[in-house]
């Protein structure tokens, strides 16, 4: 079955990467790619016109991870050729697959109203793909957030061509972004990495202390929650040490959180035993766990590693 939106995702697709200056291989290649999922129709029952945005998401992850590991390995690196048509055949396929899907949900769905849907794409293989560059101010994975927030229905052929073709832009920049992290980015990364080290023995000293009250908890009460907090807190310690060896302040930031991770999880399980004890200890330790993560700005170093993954993992200061 030809489908005749089919042409357009192809014509939309090769606009936008001319308009980018990809190079014309990979241009046809993300092309071949993205008219695929109409090909694919019956072995990967998405709905295409309404798919699932957590998908999408997953899929430019991919992509980007692909087109990361192609530029460590075939720019940075020398690898053979074969090996690095390989990478970028993959990155176009998952790329080709998040646009397709992408330009499919603009369109009204053909279980809602066949008549609109087959007019919209009738009338838009007629239309000439228009961007407004105006409008596009984004290079990381903030893109990606806000092309899925925009994914509406258009109610008419040229609004549908032009989200369209917007949308699959801001999606095709990001993924073949810079993959070295942005000043500003290194700059928060910096920021983030000081006030670890600062935070490093306050974060000793809380780590021993509740290795040494687990254990006793956990011998006198022989509660199950003590063994977990204890469990959880004894590579806590491990974890702020290695921070004194590790170069790379991303890694740095991402032991961080798997450290106040665990700390937290053993607090709340301290917190539960503490629960049949003594009620009001619950308390404190619930308010200690919160202290953490507000002293350590748990929220900020979430949002720095989501941001941060979209780059190389480099970042020395
Ligand atoms: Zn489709």
């Amino acid at each position: 079955m030809v489908f005749m939106w089919s042409e357009t995702h192809r014509r939309i697709t090769l606009f936008v990467a001319n308009l980018l200056g990809i190079d014309s291989n990979l241009a046809r290649t993300i092309a071949y790619y993205v008219e695929a999922p109409d090909r694919e129709r019956v072995r990967k029952p998405i709905k295409h016109h309404d798919p699932p945005k957590e998908y999408i998401r997953a899929l430019c992850r991919k992509a980007r991870s692909i087109f990361l590991k192609y530029w460590r390995q075939c720019v940075e690196n020398q690898r053979p050729l074969e090996y690095c048509n390989k990478l970028l055949t993959s990155f176009a396929n998952r790329c080709g697959e998040a646009l397709h899907l992408v330009q499919d949900a603009v369109i009204p769905s053909p279980s809602t109203d066949r008549e609109l849907h087959d007019f919209i794409e009738r009338r838009c293989s007629k239309l000439d793909p228009r961007i407004n560059l105006a409008r596009i101010a984004c290079t990381g994975i903030e893109c990606v957030d806000y092309v899925l927030h925009n994914l509406k229905k258009a109610s008419s052929a040229e609004e549908a061509i032009d989200r369209a073709t917007s949308l699959s832009f801001v999606l095709l920049a990001s993924m073949l972004a810079n993959p070295y992290p942005p000043p500003e980015l290194v700059r928060d990364i910096c920021i983030h990495r000081a006030r670890i080290r600062r935070a490093m023995p306050s974060m000793l000293i809380l780590s021993s202390t509740l290795i040494l009250l687990s254990m006793f908890v956990a011998i006198t009460t022989q509660s199950i929650f003590a063994f977990i907090a204890l469990l959880l807190t004894l590579p806590i310690a491990v974890l702020e040490l290695a921070q004194i060896v590790v170069d790379n302040a991303l890694a740095s930031l991402k032991l961080e959180f798997a450290s106040i991770v665990m700390m937290y999880t053993s607090l709340f399980a301290m917190s539960i035993l503490a629960l049949s004890l003594l009620p009001l200890a619950s308390l404190l330790i619930v308010l200690v766990s919160k202290l953490v993560l507000i002293l350590l700005n748990a929220k900020d170093l979430k949002q720095l590693l989501y941001h941060s993954s979209w780059y190389l993992e480099r970042v020395h200061c």
